[in-house]
């Protein structure tokens, strides 16, 4: 600040205060202290590369070497694994798979909590159960970390232009501090309560996500078997009380609209093996809190036969075309 305050005698109030905060920036980009990052697939590497890109080093893992290549010819520091990691980095974010990956990659081994650093903040945001994100974060507290859950929710688009929506768990007096770097890779960073329940608003997003979907990929196929043209039931449902996310942005139904996964032969967007993973977590909280979920049953029970029947990589939209086959009509 004294060199801010030196030049600020010979300088206009405004320029002063611009002088003042380039200055600051620019010793707070030098303070940046490393951020580590575990899981660089799909979403997890253009997830990292935006915190690059806001000026923090990286210190990355991932059992796939071929999958650090690209940030590391970033500038990011890869290590063998993920206590390596938690040694040389307190703010941890890991981006996984499923709940297996999340206990081994935290308490495997060569977990994170071989070698976390006391007052480590650890941001989990892989879509788990939310028991393990809570039975993590316990783990964590006896090494005197913090560990926060934050699945997200926008795809490996949203992830590339830094606009995905995180909904976050944990004690509230982290949230600001977890904040500061899920901002450089979301536009929405929401606290949502204790540990567990980021996991909780992602799940029930997903089940009525999957239901809507089939519910609209279902509407369609009826309308077109009673000789409607998609894009006019399209155009009304969207102006009437049927209409939903799945009729209105993302339609099933090639043709309706550009830009969508339906309009490219269902590739890209959200697998249907990820919803199957999503609908099986919101069946297991299901049962441990005996909630009656029937539609969420049955959305999960179609969208395995769909996986079953090779849909398994196709995006979530597929049921669609999954249904037609279903009623012996030819595809659209
Ligand atoms: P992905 O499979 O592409 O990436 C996961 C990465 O984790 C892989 O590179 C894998 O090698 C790595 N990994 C697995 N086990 C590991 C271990 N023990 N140590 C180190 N690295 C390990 O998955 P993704 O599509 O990036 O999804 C990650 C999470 O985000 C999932 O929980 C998913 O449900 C959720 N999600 C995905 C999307 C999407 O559109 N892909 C959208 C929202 C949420």
């Amino acid at each position: 600040m004294a060199a801010v305050l030196r030049v600020s005698r010979f300088l206009p109030g405004r320029f002063c205060k611009h002088v003042a905060f380039a200055v600051m920036s620019s010793r707070s980009m030098a303070s940046k202290t490393p951020v580590g990052f575990i899981g660089l697939g799909n979403m997890g590497n253009p997830m990292a590369k935006n915190l690059l890109k806001h000026g923090y080093p990286i210190i990355a893992t991932d059992v796939f070497p071929e999958s650090c290549k690209e940030v590391q010819e970033l500038g990011a520091q890869i290590v063998d694994n993920p206590a390596d990691v938690a040694e040389k980095a307190d703010r941890i974010i890991t981006m996984l798979p499923s709940s297996p990956n999340v206990i081994e990659v935290y308490t495997g081994a060569n977990g994170i909590l071989k070698k976390v650093k006391k007052g480590s903040l650890l941001i989990d945001s892989s879509t788990i159960d939310p028991t393990v994100s809570k039975e993590m974060a316990a783990a964590a507290e006896k090494m005197g970390a913090v560990l926060m859950d934050a699945p997200v929710s926008g795809g490996v688009g949203a992830a590339s232009s830094g606009k995905l929506t995180f909904m976050v768990g944990g004690a509230e007096e982290e949230f600001t501090a977890a904040k500061e770097l899920l901002s450089c890779m979301g536009t929405n960073v929401i606290y949502c309560g204790q540990v567990g329940t980021g996991q909780a608003v992602k799940i029930c997003n997903n089940m009525l996500l999957a239901i809507g979907m089939i519910g609209t990929s279902e509407t369609m196929n009826l309308g077109i078997r009673l000789g409607l043209d998609p894009k006019l039931l399209t155009k009304i449902l969207n102006m009437s009380s049927g209409r939903c996310w799945s009729s209105e942005v993302y339609n099933p139904v090639p043709g309706v609209m550009e830009g969508v996964p339906s309009a490219n032969n269902y590739q890209g967007g959200f697998g249907s093996l990820l919803m199957v993973k999503d609908l099986g977590l919101a069946q297991n909280t299901a049962t441990n809190t005996k909630t009656p979920v029937p539609l969420g049953s049955m959305a999960h029970q179609i969208y395995r036969m769909m996986c079953a029947r090779g849909y398994a990589n196709k995006d979530f939209s597929s049921v669609f075309q999954f249904l037609r086959e279903e009623d012996g009509q030819q595809q659209q």
